[in-house]
């Protein structure tokens, strides 16, 4: 067979046969690690007098994850016409949103590489396609420039909790055990996020290996409510984190309604009926604000008003 000319393979036939077996030779996943063609945005609103339109939905070419919801690297091909780095203007708009640290441009014939952390000297280089670097390397940049620590960094990498309903959460599940680590783990997350809330035990049944004695919880809230008089972006009104260190609070559920995954609508607390609850352990904290709020805390319906407006 002749070989073959480059040149004349789409962008998606580059990223076949040359990029997706350059990264799983370096060791990424393909079922667990590398994403291809991400959409990302619904595109920005147009608004021409009275038609409204969305702009072009952004995707990005490949998101690379070390862990699920910890995206490390992303990757932006082009066919062989282009050189190797044409893709990197866009691939680093792209990282900037999704707030990547780690961004590659690719034709097939090998990588460039820059690193948005500035850990690596020079931030920006060319790889042969060989040479893409492995989860464990992208790893141990990204824990340089966050500074993390061991204890933390076993925080960040633990699996988020999953309900099966489908959507990627975005809170940390830390139970009783590594409860010591949540002061540092909320340094780390608070320049990543606008904002933080914590929640304690919500009264799952048979799920009380979660559930963290009212000592430790009132320490903990102790040394949260000092991080966040210290600005450290805690969106928990002090009143509720104050609340919640004996359960001082009285529960007016009916105030929240919740949806399940499949749209249905229930009113009240969603334990209710489904399991046997023991509220005296409840540290739900939504409905811990609401119903301080509905008592008239003002700190409480501050706290309202910043999270959900
Ligand atoms: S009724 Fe209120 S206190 Fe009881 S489990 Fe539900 S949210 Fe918690």
């Amino acid at each position: 067979m002749p070989p073959i000319d480059k040149r004349s393979l789409s962008e998606r036939d580059i990223c076949t046969k040359f990029i997706t077996p350059a990264v799983r030779k370096a060791g990424w996943d393909e079922m667990t690690q590398i994403r291809e063609e991400v959409g990302f945005t619904k595109g920005r609103i147009i608004v021409r007098g009275k038609l409204v339109t969305r702009g072009k939905d952004k995707r990005a070419d490949y998101i690379l994850y070390f862990k699920p919801n910890i995206p490390i690297a992303l990757i932006e091909a082009k066919d062989n016409n282009h050189a190797v780095g044409d893709g990197m203007q866009q691939a680093l708009e792209y990282a900037e949103t999704l707030q990547i640290p780690f961004v590659f441009a690719s034709n097939g014939d090998g990588f460039v590489f820059h690193d948005r952390t500035g850990v690596t000297a020079p931030k920006e280089s060319n790889l042969v396609l060989d040479a893409f670097p492995s989860p464990a390397e992208l790893w141990a940049k990204y824990r340089q420039w966050k500074g993390l620590k061991p204890k933390t960094e076993r925080v960040v990498l633990q699996d988020y909790y999953d309900d099966g309903g489908g959507k990627s959460p975005r809170y940390y599940q830390v139970n009783a055990v590594n409860a010591a680590e949540i002061p540092d783990l909320l340094h780390y997350l608070d320049p990543l996020f606008s904002g933080i809330t914590i929640q304690f035990y919500y009264p799952y049944h048979q799920r009380d290996e979660l559930f963290l004695d009212f000592a430790h919880r009132s320490s903990l809230l102790d040394e949260i409510i000092r991080l966040k008089r210290s600005g450290v972006k805690i969106l928990n009104s002090e009143s509720a984190l104050q609340a919640l260190k004996n359960n001082s609070w009285t529960c007016r559920d009916w105030l929240i309604d919740n949806a399940d995954p499949d749209g249905t609508l229930h009113h009240g607390c969603y334990l209710k009926g489904r399991t046997d609850i023991d509220c005296a352990r409840c540290g739900f904290s939504p409905h811990t604000e609401i119903s301080l709020a509905f008592g008239g805390s003002l700190p409480a319906i501050r706290a309202g008003l910043r999270i959900f407006f």
